[in-house]
């Protein structure tokens, strides 16, 4: 049954490739405006939870539910969920060879069937928000890896999504354009975005994460207020993380 406060509700998620059994037993509820950031291991399974979320990884067994959606079930229309759903990635996959507005416009006008001037206004209006209007007729090449990550997030926004997932969004930047970046999505959660966020920037995590959850080897081995798990965590593995990333 929808629970109109938990926008994603995952059941016992099990994720196997072949023999390898990925995410083992996988639990969780977030409500609508919460910010949960996924922290772990590499190879713990977090990019496979995130795209098990939209199905662009099948699940092997149990149930998620997005806004109420089985997505696990053959019947539900997939694309309609994956319009609620925005996703960012380490690399930032524009369209090398359209514009950063027309990078924009493309999923509105195609798969929304938006007007193209409307979807122009939004994009343009998107890139504001970003700080990159300067650079709508510019192309991916002539961007920094920072600008390209903000190009990206707007390209996600267009869509009017209820939630958004970042897998390592930071990770493949110069340090310098970490922060832009951070920034960009640091508003998105004061809009009050629902966000689930893979990340190593425990800055950014103390400071705007409602949760943290720590995976290890396809579980969730901890989670709760970021203060709770970086200053008082409970678990060996999770304090063995720590030590290395803090
Ligand atoms: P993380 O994002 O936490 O680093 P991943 O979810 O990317 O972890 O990967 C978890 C495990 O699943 C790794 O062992 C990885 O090699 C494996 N894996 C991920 N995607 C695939 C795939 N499409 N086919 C086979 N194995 C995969
Ligand atoms: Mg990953």
């Amino acid at each position: 049954m929808a629970d109109n406060r938990n926008i994603i509700q995952v059941q016992n998620l099990r994720k196997d490739f072949g023999k390898l059994e990925v995410l083992k037993d996988i639990s969780i509820d977030i409500e609508v405006g919460e910010v949960v950031v996924l922290l772990g291991p590499s190879g713990s399974g977090k990019s496979t939870f995130l795209r098990c979320l939209n199905q662009l990884e099948l699940a092997t067994a149990g149930t998620i539910l997005v806004d109420g959606n089985n997505v696990t079930d053959k019947h539900t229309d997939i694309n309609k969920v994956r319009e609620e759903i925005g996703m960012v990635f380490q690399h930032f996959n524009l369209f090398p060879h359209k514009t950063v507005l027309e990078n924009i416009m493309l999923a509105p006008v195609e798969l929304k069937r938006m007007r193209k001037e409307e979807a122009k206004e939004k994009g343009l209006q998107l890139l504001r928000r970003v700080g990159l209007d300067a650079k709508s007729d510019a192309y991916p090449s002539q961007l920094s890896g920072g600008q390209k990550q903000r190009v990206a997030i707007a390209r996600a926004l267009a869509m009017n999504p209820a939630i958004m997932l970042f897998d390592e969004p930071t990770s493949a930047l110069d340090p310098e354009m970490v922060g832009e970046v951070l920034n960009v999505m640091q508003e998105l959660v004061a809009d009050g975005m629902t966000m689930v966020v893979v990340t190593h920037e425990i800055g950014f995590a103390r400071e705007v994460a409602d949760r943290v959850v720590f995976m290890d080897a396809g579980y969730i081995v901890e989670q709760g207020r970021p203060e709770e798990i970086f200053n008082n965590p409970k678990e060996a593995r999770t304090i063995d993380f720590l030590n290395k990333v803090l």
